[in-house]
């Protein structure tokens, strides 16, 4: 059975320390990454950086918002 370790990055691409008031930990589901369901989050209110785990990939925008447009 596969354990994950998740790792908290300890700064953002800014320099600022992960504390519990600065960074709102979340999920995102996303297929971008093949095998994973979703990115674990990390939001900086400091400086307004996301930092994705695995690192988001590519998306088109154009392909998702139809795709949500015409799903019924
Ligand atoms: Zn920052
Ligand atoms: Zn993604």
């Amino acid at each position: 059975m596969a354990v994950v370790v998740e790792r908290d990055p300890s700064h953002c691409p800014n320099g600022h320390p992960l504390g519990p008031n600065q960074v709102t930990k979340g999920w995102l589901p996303c297929q971008c990454v093949e095998g994973a369901t979703g990115h674990r989050t990390w939001y900086w209110r400091t400086c307004g950086v996301t930092m994705y785990e695995p690192p988001h990939e590519h998306v088109d925008k154009s392909q998702s918002t139809s795709l949500r447009r015409y799903r019924v």
